[in-house]
Parts: C-alpha cells; sequence; structure tokens
C-alpha cells in the first residue's frame, strides 16, 4: 500500500512538473530577461507553500494555481505578471505566506495584484453580508489594476471546469455568479471565448438535463451539418483558392447556451435555432490588406449567394467598443435557410477570441508581447471601465447585489437597468418609469411575452410597458404593487378620480335643482340623501358624477315630499311583500323579481360569495340590513338559505341585457407552450372585447394553471369564451370558477 501510494506521488511530481513545463513553453515567446527565472520561483514559491493541500478532486493543489497561469497565458494572452500573480494567486489566502513576503520576492505590482485577489476571494467564497462590499472593493481594485480581474476570470474559468467535484449546492451558487457576474465581465473585455465557455458550464450545472439534450441533439445532427457546411462552402473555396487567397473556414456551431437562450427568449425548438448558424472565413493576409481582402471575400461570397441587405455589419471600419472587428453578412443558402458569413482576418479573429491582449500584440510589429505592450492594454481596459460605459460596471455591481439582498434587476426594453423590490410586479415597474406610464399600464412584455399587469418580475426580466389612453387605476391595483412609488400614485390617481367625479356631480346636482327652482342648500341636500340612502353628501356627488345615480332623478325631489314615507317604511321582509309592492308599482301580478328592472322598486344586489352572471339560475334572498341578495343557486351558501330561511326566500329571473357587464371566473390548465398566455389574452381581449379584472398565472414544469377575472354579459357570452378558449393549442382545461 505504501509503496503504491509513493509511487503515486512519484507520478504526480512528474504531472506538476510537466504542466509547468507546459506553461513555460506557451509563455517562452513572450518572455525576457529574467522573466523564466521569476516565474520559476513563483511556481516554487506556490509548490511549497501549497504542498500538503488537495483539491475537493483528490488532486495536488498546486494542479490549479498551474491551471489559472495557463488560462492567463494561453487564453487570455497576459505576461509574466500575471503568471506570477497567478500562481501566487491562493498563498496568502490558504497558505503561511504572507502579502509582505509577495512584495519581498516579486515586487509591488505583484504584490498589489495578490492582494486585490485575495480581497475578493472572500465574496465569493464565504457568502456573507460582506459580499456586496467586497464586490465593490473588487471593482476599485480593478482600477488599479485590471489584471486582478483577469487572473480572477481565469480562476473562476478553471473552477468552472473543475466543478464536477464540488457538491450540488456549491455547484448552483457558483455557476449562478459565474452568469450573473463573470460571463458579462468577459463578455465586456472583449473576452468571447471564455464568456462562451462560461455560460455553456453555467448551463451543464444550473439545468444538467437540457444541457445533456443540446450536446446530444448537436452530435446527433452534426454528420448532416457538416455536409450542408460543405456544400455551402465548396462554391466558396474553390473561387478563394483561384484567387490565391489564404484562409480558412470553420462552421462553427452557436456554444450550447446561446442555442438554449434562444429556445427559451423565442420560443422555438431546437431544429429551428441549429438552422441558423454561421460559417467564419478567416483571411491570411498582411495589416494593410485586410480591409480590402476582407471585401473581396465579401463580393465572392455574394456572387453565390444572395445577401440580406439587412443583415450587413461592417465592423472593420468602425470595430466595437470592445475591440471588435469582423464583417458580417447573412445570406441565402441553395437550401432556403439563412447562413451568416462572418468574414475577417487572423488578427481579427484573434482579437475577438481573445479580446484585447490579442489586439496589442497585434499592434507591436515584433511578436514579443513586453509588459510594456499590457500596460498600454490594461490602461486601454481601464478606460472603458471607467469612461466608456459605465453601464457595465454597474450592471455586474446591481447584480451582484440582487445576489444578497431582497431586490431584484430589471431592464428597460433599452437595456437600462432599474432595482425593484422582490415581488415587484409589472405595474410597480411601469410606475417606477413614470407615473403617467403606471396609470396608464394595461399589460407588459416581459422578456417578449405578454403578461397581465400583476406579473411579478424576476431578476434579468426586460420589461415592455403596454399603454392605454383608455386605462384608469382602480382599487384592485393596490393589491399587487409592492413599491410606495406605485402604491402612492394610484392612492393619489384614486383620490383625484373620487374628486373630480364629485365635482362633476356636485355641478350636475346644482343644476338639476335650479331647473325646478331649488337651491343647493343643506335642507335639499339632506333629503337627496335620505332618498338616495346615502350618508354623505360628497357620496352622492360621486356617484351623481360616475353616473351611478341617474341627473334625472334629482329633479324629482319634489316629489320625494309627497311620498317619503311609503318609500322608507315599506321595506320588503318576505316573498308576500314583494309581491304587494312588485303589484302596487307595476299593476302586475307576479312574485318573481325581475333583475335589472325591477331597481326602482327594491333594493337588491348580487352575492359577493358566488357572483352570479345574467342567465344563471338565481333565487333573492331577503337581508336585514342590505335588501335582497341574488344568489346562484348553486352557490356554496345556498343549500343553507334554502332550508333554514325559506320565508325569506323570492323568487327571481333575469331579464336579457346586454350592456351589463358581471364579473366571472375561469381556470385554465394547459402545457406551458410558449405563447399560450398570449393567444388566451388575445382571444379575451380583441376577439372577444372582454375585459379581464385580474389575471394570474403559475406555470410548474411545463404545466401551467391560470386564474382569470373577466367580466361578460351573460352566461352565453361565457359559453362563448370557454369555447374560444379550449381552441387555443395547449389549453387542456377550462372552467368557470366562483370568484370572491
Ligand atoms: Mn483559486
Amino acid at each position: 500500500m505504501i509503496e503504491l501510494a509513493q509511487e503515486q506521488l512519484e507520478q504526480e511530481k512528474k504531472e506538476i512538473i510537466r504542466r509547468y513545463r507546459k506553461l513555460l513553453r506557451h509563455a517562452k515567446p513572450f518572455l525576457k530577461d529574467d522573466d523564466a527565472k521569476i516565474i520559476k520561483r513563483a511556481f516554487n514559491m506556490s509548490q511549497e507553500a501549497h504542498k500538503n493541500m488537495r483539491r475537493r478532486s483528490g488532486e495536488p493543489y498546486i494542479f490549479h494555481p498551474l491551471a489559472v497561469a495557463q488560462i492567463c497565458v494561453e487564453e487570455i494572452g497576459l505576461g509574466t505578471t500575471s503568471i506570477v500573480a497567478a500562481l501566487l494567486h491562493d498563498v496568502v489566502e490558504d497558505t503561511e505566506l504572507e502579502i509582505e513576503d509577495i512584495e519581498r520576492h516579486f515586487g509591488k505590482k505583484v504584490a498589489k495584484i495578490i492582494d486585490g485577489l485575495t480581497k475578493i476571494s472572500g465574496v465569493f467564497d464565504y457568502g456573507t453580508s460582506q459580499q456586496a462590499e467586497n464586490f465593490r472593493k473588487m471593482l476599485l481594485t480593478l482600477s488599479d489594476d485590471v489584471r486582478v480581474i483577469l487572473v480572477k476570470l481565469a480562476d473562476r474559468l478553471h473552477n468552472m471546469r473543475t466543478l464536477d467535484s464540488m457538491p450540488r449546492h456549491k455547484q448552483i451558487r457558483i455557476s449562478s455568479e459565474t452568469i450573473y457576474l463573470y460571463a458579462p465581465l468577459a463578455h465586456r473585455l472583449g473576452l468571447y471565448a471564455i464568456k462562451s465557455e462560461l455560460e455553456d458550464l453555467y448551463l451543464k450545472y444550473a439545468e444538467p438535463a437540457t444541457y445533456a439534450e443540446i450536446v446530444e441533439k448537436i452530435k446527433v445532427s452534426k454528420a448532416s451539418r457538416d455536409r450542408f457546411v460543405r456544400n455551402f462552402i465548396n462554391p466558396i473555396q474553390k473561387e478563394l483558392n483561384k484567387r490565391g487567397f489564404k484562409f480558412t473556414i470553420k462552421g462553427r456551431p452557436k456554444s450550447i447556451y446561446s442555442i438554449w437562450n434562444k429556445m427559451n427568449t423565442q420560443g422555438i425548438p431546437f431544429e429551428k435555432v441549429y438552422d441558423l448558424f454561421a460559417v467564419r472565413i478567416i483571411l491570411d493576409l498582411p495589416p494593410e490588406q485586410e480591409k480590402a481582402g476582407c471585401w473581396q471575400v465579401y463580393s465572392i461570397v455574394t456572387d453565390y449567394y444572395q445577401p440580406n441587405p439587412d443583415r450587413l455589419r461592417d465592423w472593420i471600419s468602425t470595430p466595437k467598443s470592445n475591440g471588435y472587428e469582423s464583417l458580417h453578412t447573412t445570406v441565402m443558402s441553395k437550401t432556403g435557410t439563412w447562413v451568416e458569413v462572418q468574414i475577417r482576418s487572423k488578427r481579427m479573429d484573434e482579437i475577438a477570441e481573445k479580446g484585447y491582449a490579442a489586439h496589442w500584440k497585434y499592434k507591436e510589429k515584433k511578436m514579443a508581447r513586453s509588459e510594456s505592450d499590457l500596460e498600454a492594454w490594461i490602461t486601454k481596459v481601464r478606460e472603458i471601465l471607467e469612461h466608456d460605459d459605465i453601464s457595465a460596471i454597474e450592471f455586474v455591481d446591481d447584480f451582484k447585489h440582487s445576489l444578497f439582498h431582497d431586490e431584484i434587476f430589471v431592464f428597460t426594453p433599452k437595456g437600462e437597468l432599474k432595482k425593484l423590490p422582490g415581488g415587484a410586479t409589472a405595474l410597480d415597474f411601469a410606475f417606477e418609469i413614470h407615473s403617467e406610464i403606471g396609470a396608464k399600464c394595461i399589460g407588459a412584455k416581459v422578456n417578449q411575452k405578454l403578461v397581465p399587469i400583476n406579473y411579478k418580475l424576476k431578476t434579468g426580466d426586460q420589461v415592455e410597458i403596454i399603454t392605454s389612453n383608455k386605462q384608469k387605476p382602480n382599487e384592485g391595483w393596490l393589491n399587487f404593487v409592492v413599491t410606495s412609488k406605485a402604491r402612492t400614485k394610484i392612492k393619489d390617481e384614486l383620490k383625484e378620480q373620487r374628486k373630480s367625479a364629485a365635482l362633476e356631480g356636485k355641478e350636475i346636482v346644482k343644476r338639476k335643482l335650479k331647473q325646478v327652482k331649488l337651491e343647493l342648500n343643506s335642507e335639499n341636500l339632506d333629503k337627496l340623501l335620505e332618498h338616495f340612502d346615502l350618508k354623505s353628501a360628497l357620496n352622492l356627488y360621486y356617484l351623481v358624477g360616475k353616473g351611478k345615480i341617474d341627473p334625472k332623478e334629482i329633479k324629482k325631489i319634489k316629489e320625494f315630499e309627497t311620498k317619503p314615507a311609503r318609500r322608507k317604511t315599506q321595506k320588503i321582509s318576505d316573498s308576500d311583500a314583494l309581491k304587494k309592492k312588485i303589484k302596487e308599482f307595476t299593476g302586475q301580478k307576479r312574485d318573481q323579481l325581475l333583475i335589472g328592472d325591477d331597481m326602482d322598486i327594491v333594493q337588491y344586489s348580487l352575492a359577493p360569495c358566488c357572483n352570479p352572471i345574467a342567465g344563471d339560475d338565481v333565487f333573492g334572498f331577503v337581508t336585514s340590513q342590505e335588501g335582497i341578495k341574488i344568489h346562484r343557486v348553486n352557490c356554496p351558501n345556498a343549500a343553507e338559505l334554502l332550508s333554514k330561511h325559506g320565508h325569506r326566500v323570492v323568487k327571481a329571473k333575469w331579464i336579457s341585457q346586454s350592456e351589463l357587464s358581471f364579473l366571472a371566473g375561469l381556470k385554465l390548465r394547459g402545457t406551458d407552450r410558449v405563447g399560450v398566455i398570449s393567444d388566451v389574452t388575445r382571444v379575451i381581449s380583441s376577439e372577444l372585447k372582454v375585459n379581464m379584472r385580474s389575471f394570474s398565472i403559475e406555470t410548474d414544469n411545463g404545466v401551467f394553471e391560470g386564474n382569470i377575472e373577466l367580466y361578460v354579459h351573460d352566461t352565453k357570452h361565457l359559453e362563448t369564451l370557454l369555447d374560444s378558449l379550449r381552441q387555443i393549442e395547449g389549453i387542456e382545461e377550462v372552467e368557470r370558477i366562483d370568484v370572491h
């Protein structure tokens, strides 16, 4: 056993040396003076410091700093300072060595980088409330020396590559930090290859099944894809050869993450996303011929394939701010699919993959990557982060916050970031943008999908508010807004609505009284209040203003005086009293209350427990305080009312009236097809012109369940609606439910 272990240790030692030599080999072309010696000292120091440590996978710990240094050299294109910092990045944190030791051996610059790395390592490893503050520190350090963040990115990349050995909960936490923080940062720095690898790795751990499925589908479709690419590039290849170009052509598939992202956001199947791929033509040309060469190739490509004029992107004449240069066009292939063709030089390609490091490598005629080149590049990156677009830092900073606070971060359609408390809805967002927009909000598009105004937002959502000039805030809104801004504005608005309705109502009351030669004084006001059974003048004015009290009624004020007693005293107590009263008023002999018609005879209202609508089988129930309540025969309370208080039950039926609206509830169940919600809202709002009061939806594993409250005219109207909803693809079940 011991011998075996001994042998294993020997093997490991050899492997360490092998990896170290590989690192040197890659760094060599760029080293000068004593660089190799300095790197060797750093390696020795790190190896010694970590000698008794192992990674969770069981490997010797030194594998990790070596791998991070390797990434710095090979994939980011950094030089000696970064290699040294990478090799030593974990020693101050994890071993006996102090920052002073580093400074003594490697100087101030390296010490400062490692100090920065040590400070920010706590950010992600311990999950304390200090994390946000530490992250800010990291950004401050960053503006001192951007190598801190580059080495950190390399560190994170290696940790993501070796995440398999971590327990599940750490995999989830580390990968979500990666997608929120590091991938955007890599993107911002122009490190496309790293960015897209980080994204793929995120998906691998966040959604293992989906990831595996996409990988498998890519594998399966590879042969046919390759065939397609071969056929597509064949004529171009021949032509380029004929003209003596030196080039390579890659038919690169999209990254797994970007396929997944597209499937998700656009709701299209794998096959459709995968059809859209890019062919990249990389030309080997001296710098002075790059531009002309690329356009020449563009001309050859478009000789064979018809280009889409809207999709020409010229980032050669005007490179992107992160240094990206390329010429893109989208052309129609012979099989009828669009293919994006990217044309660029070798230099441009390397910049696209590795960012500015490559850029500076090419800037100097000589291939040597001197530290001063790097300094210049670092200055450039710092400028970008500091001045060019401050939102890049805010973006990361804000996202960082969201990991630790009950806050969410969402985007406007233009990509502007908005911070909201957790649980905030689309309506909160609308008020956050502007109170006017909030007040007119009728819905929103979240990540291109139509959602109701009470939709709860999640971090990362992109939200576009849909408004209508006909919209007005109502009481119900207060049930689902969480920001104080929205609450205050809605309340103000409601008060305003009441006030202006009341003001208008008061004028109407005055006018009507004047028409019968009366004044609005307290005596007349009391008469009106008594007649309409109201407590306050404001309430009267409001109801008149809202049209809920017919102004003509006011003109009858003189008649009130003549028969006030009858109005007031004859309260309905049972079925017989109702019959009498109907006789008295209409001359008809019937014992049935006609809903929608007999309003002037008795006070009645629809019971809130079952919200009957026209066409429902109903009965009236005489209450002691609130007149007659109309219940559905199948109301949950019906049995008790009918059996225990039979004497207070009166017959009732609807008269037909299509202008009246009644609140009804629906429950929908179906498969969570993308677009199903917008289909539902379309059927309800545009086709059937039904007004929704609320719409809530929950999805769980591809199944969704929604509750809708809406206003319908009668049961027939409701049936039509139910039928139309059942026609929608993906809807499994629609039923009426009680609303409360
Ligand atoms: Mn590390």
